[in-house]
């Protein structure tokens, strides 16, 4: 478990705000944010251990410069400890964030060359992928750096006694080795993030260890099987090459899958607490309507009125409900269409006029046509589905008014259809999200507006199910514009 991953994915908030900090200007100490300062009493020791033990390492090259052979070894142990670097891999349940295999090669170096050997593949493999990542913050690149120096440093003098040995003595070299790597690295960590968050260091790195045992068991194994493995024959070690790779893309996958997950689990819960309020709202309506119809001699305008809104919200919760049970039909691909050729302009302008009757004052929706436009190969009311949730929506998210302008012109064998409003407007990183089943910009309702999450959803796998596409084009307080293009029939 390298500090690089862990200070960029395992430390929560302060940890993304350790990461981000801006670089500062000069290095004075109140250019610093306060956070950074906290952690220099332990960054800037390392920083000073790791430096002397690379000048170290690198004197005592110079002085017994190693033979073509070794160099060759170590700059292959470089190159794969620099790759595994550069991709580290996210492990399901460690929270000390991504784990690097760079401790493999690290390591080997140092039960196989010694410890200044692994020092310098230590500080070259790290710094190497600290200068590409240019994001980062100079104090976090002198941080990682001094720990992996360090800590290969370490591992090299520990393992030092086994070195060279028989079978037994190259097990123990590379056990001992792998140990002493983890136990610098995870000591270090624990020391810099106890410390930011103010909390017991045995405790950090009791957390620590729990999580990171079992992959180290494995770091440590792998480590043994490539120093065994070099020692008969470095060409012999490449075959854990082929499963080193695979466990690394697997890895990715299962990570990244799992997360997809998660996210779909929130989005669940965050859908339950809105179709709850989306479901109580009418009912409530129609509820005290009905009571009042009960208790009361009801009669006239006021007996008119209450039927309405029986009728309006029941009209609510049935489109609610039809929206739950599309979504779920094309989630299963079981969603049928009936594609004929259809006239778009027809349709358009029934979404239009049913949509007039609920415009709230203030707002004015005009239908824009090309004449004599082709007929689209389309299911008629799929498309008007389409067509009134992006109306809907243009007329729910017009907070102060305006005009929405629903238009349709024809390109190259296809036509398009708009609905343009000059309502709140969505920014560009949330344009791509608001497609997504249950996402809505706004979960919390804090504007008042309720909703599903679902209407864009669905309308973009219906555009898609009618061998169309769907796309927005927004900016944030000037408007939205949904389009989408089906094809001529
Ligand atoms: P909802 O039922 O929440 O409206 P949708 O899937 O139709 O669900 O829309 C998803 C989210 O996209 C909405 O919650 C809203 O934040 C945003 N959105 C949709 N249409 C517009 C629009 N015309 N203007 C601004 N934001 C919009």
């Amino acid at each position: 478990m390298d500090v690089k991953g862990i200070s960029d994915r395992g430390l929560g908030t302060r940890a993304s705000r350790f990461r981000s900090m801006p670089l500062p200007r000069r290095w004075s100490r109140d250019a610093l944010p306060a956070e950074t300062r906290r952690t220099l009493p332990i960054v800037v020791p390392v920083a000073g251990a790791g430096a002397f033990a690379a000048v170290a390492a690198i004197h005592s090259l110079i002085v017994d410069w190693p033979g073509g052979s070794t160099l060759l070894g170590v700059a292959g142990l470089l190159v794969a400890a620099t790759l595994a670097e550069a991709f580290p891999l996210p492990i399901e349940g460690v929270n000390a964030g991504a784990t690097s295999l760079a401790i493999v090669f690290i390591v080997a170096t140092a039960a196989i060359y010694g410890w200044p050997e692994a020092a310098l593949v230590g500080l070259l493999s790290i710094a190497l992928v600290e200068l590409a990542e240019r994001k980062r913050p100079p104090i976090r690149a002198i941080f990682n750096t001094g720990l992996y120096v360090c800590a290969a440093t370490v591992a090299g003098l520990a393992a030092e006694h086994w070195r060279g040995g028989d079978l037994w003595d190259i097990v123990i070299a590379g056990f001992v080795g792998s140990a002493a790597f983890y136990l610098v690295n995870m000591a270090l960590l624990s020391a810099v993030i106890a410390r930011l968050r103010s909390e017991n260091f045995f405790a950090t790195l009791g957390r620590y260890v729990t999580t990171t045992i079992l992959p180290f068991l494995v770091i440590a194994s792998l480590t043994v099987t490539l120093v065994v493995l070099w020692d008969r024959s470095p060409f012999v070690s490449l075959v854990v090459v082929g499963p080193l790779i695979t466990i690394a893309l697997y890895e990715r996958w299962l990570h990244r899958a799992l997360d997809r997950l998660r996210e779909f689990d929130r989005l669940k819960d965050e859908f339950i607490a809105v179709i709850s309020h989306e479901l109580r709202t009418p009912l409530t309506s129609v509820y005290g309507a009905a009571l009042t119809l009960q208790k009361q001699e009801v009669r006239g305008e006021t007996r008119t009125a209450l039927l309405a809104i029986v009728s309006d919200e029941a009209a609510r919760l049935a489109r609610l409900l039809d929206q739950v049970l599309s979504a779920s039909r094309l989630d299963a691909k079981t969603e049928r269409f009936e594609i004929a050729p259809t006239d778009g302009v027809e349709v358009a302008r029934a979404a239009v006029d049913a949509a007039r009757t609920r415009l709230s004052d203030g707002l004015e929706l005009d239908l824009v046509a090309e004449s004599s436009l082709p007929q689209v190969a389309a299911d008629p009311d799929k498309l008007r589905q389409i067509l009134v949730n992006l109306t809907e929506n243009a007329i729910k998210y017009s907070p102060e008014g305006g005009r929405i302008e629903m238009s349709l012109s024809s390109a190259d064998s296809v036509v398009r259809f708009s609905v343009r409003d000059e309502g709140i407007g969505i920014s560009a990183d949330e344009q791509a999200q608001i497609f997504e089943r249950f996402h809505r910009l706004d979960p919390n309702m804090t504007r008042g507006v309720g909703g599903t999450g679902l209407g864009l959803y669905i309308s973009r796998e219906l555009v898609e199910g009618m061998r169309g596409r769907m796309w927005v084009t927004s900016a944030e307080g000037e408007g939205s514009t949904f389009s989408f293009e089906l094809p001529v029939a």
